[in-house]
């Protein structure tokens, strides 16, 4: 059940995650992505309507229908299990044992909290068991799960419990450092600052190797 206004204003923007899972109806499937951008053209249409604005302007008649494809086919395509990269591993046939960093990769994501835009960078390391995966199928995986509505934490979680299966080791390090426009163009409106989140597990415990990869990290927002 959706929360009336007060209810909301009381949680004010404290950015709550309720699970590792991202919340999502049994039914989210049933409608094709055909079904979903005509569904949601007519209700952002009536958004629109409702703020004022004369759909039959020129520049605003597509409107609807670019929001409601850019939802479905864009930002929000990693809801769907079925659009998750394919992710084979190979046997790491080198023996490398040691850390491997793919730093800086493009965090283009969004909050759930007010659908605005999450922008930033991740940092994913581990330490090679018997299987490896090609270097870009991180970079896919960490696109895949920014493209949802997301909370930062959530995301950094989501990252690292799937490469932790794939990999079939603990030993995943995953950080994230974003600009939440939540934050910078509206409420407090702080354009300088960044939300950090850090997850990690197996023998990144010990506190040397947390070192070792961060001394590996080149500064990465400016
Ligand atoms: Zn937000």
């Amino acid at each position: 059940m959706t929360k009336n206004a007060s209810q909301v204003e009381e949680l004010g923007d404290n950015h709550i995650a309720t699970s590792v899972e991202t919340p999502l109806r049994p039914d989210a499937f049933e409608h094709s992505d055909e079904e979903k951008i005509e569904n949601i053209q007519g209700l952002f249409g009536q958004i629109m309507e409702e703020l004022g604005l004369d759909l039959t302007d020129e520049s605003l008649s597509g409107t609807p229908y670019r929001f409601a494809k850019m939802y479905v086919k864009e930002l929000f395509y990693g809801l769907n299990p079925q659009k998750k990269p394919k992710i084979s591993t190979f046997p790491n046939t080198y023996g490398y044992k040691q850390l491997l960093v793919e730093q800086n990769i493009n965090i283009d994501s969004s909050c759930e909290h007010h659908f605005l835009p999450i922008v930033g960078k991740a940092h994913v390391g581990y330490i090679p068991k018997d299987r490896v995966v090609g270097l870009s199928k991180i970079n896919r995986l960490v696109d895949y799960y920014a493209h949802r509505p997301q909370v930062q934490e959530r995301l950094c979680l989501q990252i690292m419990k799937d490469l932790q299966k794939i990999l079939d080791t603990p030993d995943v390090i995953v950080l994230v450092e974003a600009k939440h426009l939540c934050v910078s163009s509206r409420g407090i409106k702080d354009k300088d600052s960044f939300t950090s989140t850090l997850e990690y597990g197996g023998c990144f415990s010990e506190e040397s190797l947390r070192k070792e990869f961060y001394d590996l990290l080149k500064p990465t927002l400016d």
